[in-house]
């Protein structure tokens, strides 16, 4: 075994071929919404209606995504791997989880989870999210929101992230588009810490000048082949 203690990195490109990458095409979704109406604190100040159908919508879509081979892929390195493996997600699906991954951030927070605004209570959440939706917890209404990150919000686990990347050896980024920070940082402190760095990717990313090696081409591919040359 070459490697001692590994952290991957996901993106969108990996659950793209689950179905869910497809948003964009998908129900003209993204005609209907823009990002800084849906995916920031403001808007959802804003329109709380409006942000609640968004994750309803997607909520929904998500109980007919599966995962794929990359995501099973993934889950038998952790299972097979003579030393540490962390899997650190910027996908707010399920689908590493439904593949068997269990040492798991998801640094954007999770689809599957409602966060209450005015007690803190994270529960699993399965249905859809009203503005007069109760929180189970405390009671209160109007306080509600999906259990995700938002732009201009803290992502999750930061410090249990950056103390993986300066322990680890190896760093896999794996269908992120290496634009969004600070994920997109995590290569830089992958290599300061001296690990070896590799992107798996569908085409280069915005940050692939960044890594020691680099593969190109539909994740279901790569990262089946990738894991088993480390395994081998
Ligand atoms: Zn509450």
């Amino acid at each position: 075994m070459r490697f001692n203690s590994i952290v991957i990195l996901t993106g969108a490109g990996l659950s793209a071929e689950s179905g869910l990458g497809t948003f964009r095409a998908k129900d003209g979704l993204w005609t209907r919404f823009n990002l800084d109406e849906v995916a920031t604190p403001e808007g959802f100040a804003r329109n709380p209606a409006k942000v609640h159908e968004f994750y309803n919508l997607r909520r929904g879509w998500l109980k007919e995504a599966r995962p794929n081979a990359a995501h099973y892929a993934l889950a038998r390195l952790e299972q097979e791997h003579r030393g540490e493996v962390l899997t650190v997600t910027q996908n707010i699906d399920a689908l590493h989880e439904a593949a068997g991954t269990r040492n798991l951030i998801h640094m954007h927070g999770e689809l599957g989870k409602a966060l209450c605004a005015r007690c803190g209570a994270s529960l699993t959440w399965e249905g859809d999210l009203s503005i007069e939706t109760p929180c189970p917890a405390c009671g209160g209404t109007g306080a509600m929101r999906p259990d995700v990150v938002w732009f201009g919000e803290m992502p999750r686990e930061m410090d249990r992230i950056y103390e993986a990347l300066a322990a680890c050896d190896l760093f896999i980024s794996i269908g992120t588009s290496g634009a969004v920070y600070p994920a997109a940082d995590f290569v830089a402190e992958a290599r300061a810490s001296g690990a070896h760095t590799v992107e798996l990717n569908l085409e280069p990313s915005d940050g692939a000048s960044h890594f020691a090696e680099a593969i190109y081409g539909p994740a279901t591919e790569i990262v089946s082949a990738y894991v088993a040359s480390l395994l081998r």
